[in-house]
């Protein structure tokens, strides 16, 4: 593949711009950058590969799985970034936009089909070099601490965009650029249409909604994922269910958990993502536990009771802490492992525990969740 560093330098200097919340996509939401010296030795190189493509067209064969999974525990696979041909291409509002070959023609299928039902798309941003993510890193750990970074921007080599199957999508409403998260989220039934046609095209729906459990993603409707093969995105995508699920690489003491949001005035579902986050770390440590039952326990058991409640915990715990005035529970059923499966487990073996919550507290809407205590009520 071709690599440039001034690229990279580039997709640095916009990310640094921008000050949305990253999510699972993390760089160049709304970047709206200038077409700069990187930009124009981008075109050059296009030019070029189109010129080598009349005389061999295998050239734009990358040599890689299209099935490949790259998430936050799953790494990019090693020698991925010589195997994969890049397409470089400059999108409707002057951004430079690399895209894996293969990946790109099914993309512009894609947005003719749509085009065809009066919806009209453009690409965000796809592929990431592991190097310009690690900038990215350098940089914000600078701008915004390394808590920041830690909750929203990917590690270097388990983002999926390092694999150029991973494309962010933006609107185009009434002609004009719709590209912030914030507002591109307020088109839900122009999402629909675009979902419905992903399958035919070999792409499929990566982040779906209330399923950060299983992909480490809240609901991201514009981040889609080319994995080449139309029926099994087809099958994927009737089925409703994650990639991850589909290739069997759920983690077992998550895999048969159902997870309830319920509803609620005071959180959205990215809060309550946040506060699983927080949960399934102190889960995770617990060998041989699986998982099967976690749900928001609704607005009136976060009342202020329970701040009160939390806000003691804290003075106790965390003096340092500000005090909290938010206040979440969450409730869950697990099953204990057999005395084989572990020994020394302080649990009651092979056992199913049924209303187990959990306390969380934080400061703030944009406050990270800390875990009080857990346990029968
Ligand atoms: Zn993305």
């Amino acid at each position: 593949m071709k690599k440039h560093t001034s690229r990279a330098a580039a997709a640095l200097a916009t990310a640094a711009l921008c000050a949305t919340l990253l999510g699972a996509c993390g760089g160049n939401q709304g970047q709206g950058s200038a077409t700069d010296s990187a930009g124009t030795d981008a075109a050059t190189e296009e030019k070029q590969d189109t010129a080598t493509d009349t005389d061999d067209t295998a050239a734009k064969e990358s040599n890689i799985d299209y099935m490949v999974l790259v998430n936050k525990t799953h790494k990019l696979p090693a020698g991925w970034e010589d195997a994969i041909e890049i397409v470089h291409f400059t999108n409707s509002e002057g951004w430079d936009v690399d895209v894996e070959a293969k990946a790109y023609d099914a993309y512009l299928e894609l947005k003719d089909d749509l085009e065809a039902d009066g919806v009209y798309v453009d690409l965000d941003s796809a592929y990431r070099s592991v190097e310009a993510q690690q900038e990215i890193v350098d940089d914000f750990t600078e701008k915004y601490g390394a808590e920041y970074v830690k909750q929203y921007v990917a590690v270097p080599g388990y983002s999926e965009h390092h694999t150029g199957l991973a494309l962010d999508l933006f609107l185009i409403i009434d002609g004009k650029g719709v590209y912030l998260n914030e507002d591109m989220v307020t088109y839900p039934e122009v999402w629909d249409k675009i979902h419905a046609k992903l399958a035919d095209h070999g792409f499929i729906l990566r982040y779906l909604p209330e399923k950060k459990i299983e992909t480490g993603y809240s609901y991201e409707p514009w981040h889609i994922r080319y994995i080449g093969d139309t029926e099994v995105a087809r099958k994927i995508m009737d089925e409703g269910i994650t990639f991850e699920r589909y290739l069997g690489e759920l983690d077992p003491s998550i895999a048969d958990c159902t997870v309830d949001y319920g509803t609620s005035e005071l959180y959205t579902e990215a809060d309550i993502d946040s506060a699983l986050d927080v949960v399934l770390a102190e889960f995770g440590t617990w060998d041989g536990c699986t998982l099967k039952k976690i749900a928001f326990m609704g607005d009136e058991a976060c009342n202020a009771d329970e701040l009160a409640y939390v806000n003691e915990l804290r003075e106790a715990q965390m003096p340092d802490e500000a005090e909290f005035d938010q206040a979440l529970v969450l409730t869950s059923e697990f099953h204990s492992p057999s005395a084989e499966q572990a020994e020394n487990t302080a649990w009651e073996p092979d056992t199913d525990y049924r209303d187990w919550t959990w306390h969380l507290g934080r400061t703030g809407a944009d406050g990270s969740w800390k875990l009080l205590t857990w346990g029968f009520d």
